[in-house]
């Protein structure tokens, strides 16, 4: 700097800025891409109404950066994460200890510690199966649409609440039988779906989501009969055109939302050992989506 110019002295006269609240515990998610994730609203939500020095940041991370992010964790230390595609997977193997339920899905999508061990845990099974218990469902049989990463945590979720038989459909077949191996189920052929349904259908499929699918189903026209629950896990647009069919028909329905809202419920409990008041995340989460 010219010695001419000097910066300016701090009078008592000058303005103070407003000092930004320096929160004490950093949390965020990684996934790629990331696009607009609700899970930094809902987080940041939560610590606010719970006055915590907490924030929660969105942080993309490309494929094959997972092993550098959790060193950083270890590292800064970040008190907790959530993880979504395409990590999932690899977290499982990269944390200290995974819980059985992340074991069983064969993906971690919530990090957490634990006396000083980096902990993996899956919330997704129980954002999943909350609508079910809160309804006390527990039906003998049901099908499962899709066999990608969403399922293979519906499936779990369908055994571990003691539904006898499940079975899966996809498109392409090889992967739903390779899923059904691994949690003892039953793999139908797509073209065999509408009549493998038990009075539990779940589309874990992205058909009918907000896009070029929007007005898609898994299902052909007319596949509904007899009464049942329909449940999509799409949950922009609320009403999916699955859904719509199956109102029509008679059928119960359950929307994606609660799922979201829930599998954040829970990593934000594990996190704090605080609830999130759902009716309130569940409006948030509407609101930010323009439902
Ligand atoms: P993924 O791993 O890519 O799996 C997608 C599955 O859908 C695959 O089995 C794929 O079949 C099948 N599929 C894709 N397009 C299809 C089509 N046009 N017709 C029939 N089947 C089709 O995706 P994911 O992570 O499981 O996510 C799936 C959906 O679940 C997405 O819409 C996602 O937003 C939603 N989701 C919601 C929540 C929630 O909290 N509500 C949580 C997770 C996921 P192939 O094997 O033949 O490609």
């Amino acid at each position: 700097m010219p010695s001419s110019v000097q910066p300016p002295r701090p009078s008592s006269a000058m303005p103070r800025p407003a000092m930004p609240r320096i929160p004490e515990r950093l949390y965020g998610i990684v996934g790629h891409p990331l696009g607009h994730t609700l899970s930094p609203l809902l987080h940041n939500w939560g610590f606010a109404l719970h006055d915590l020095p907490a924030v929660y940041m969105a942080w993309p991370l490309p494929p094959g950066c997972l092993p550098a992010f959790m060193d950083a964790l270890r590292t800064l230390p970040v008190a907790g994460a959530s993880v979504t595609i395409p990590h999932k997977e690899q977290a499982l193997c990269l944390c200290d200890r995974v819980t059985e339920r992340a074991r069983a899905v064969g993906a971690v999508n919530t990090l957490y510690w634990e006396d000083g061990a980096v902990c993996g845990e899956n919330t997704d099974v129980t954002g999943f199966l909350a609508p079910l218990r809160a309804r006390g469902l527990c039906p003998a049989e049901a099908l499962v649409l899709g066999a990608g990463g969403a399922a293979r945590a519906v499936v779990a979720g369908l055994v571990e609440l003691g539904v006898r038989r499940v079975r899966i459909a996809n498109r392409s077949p090889e992967k739903a039988t390779s899923l059904a191996a691994s949690f003892g189920c039953e793999a139908v052929p797509w073209e065999e779906r509408a009549r493998a349904m038990g009075g539990l259908v779940v589309n874990t499929t992205p058909c009918g989501m907000q896009g070029p699918r929007c007005g898609d189903s898994p299902l052909p026209s007319g596949a509904f009969t007899g009464r049942g629950l329909a449940y999509d896990l799409v949950y922009n647009p609320l009403t999916t055109r699955f859904l719509a069919e199956a109102r029509n028909a008679g059928w119960e329905t359950q929307d994606g939302l609660s799922m979201f809202v829930e599998q954040g419920r829970e990593q934000f409990r594990i996190w704090t050992g605080l609830d999130l008041p759902a009716d309130g995340a569940r409006r948030l989460v509407e609101q930010a989506l323009g439902l």
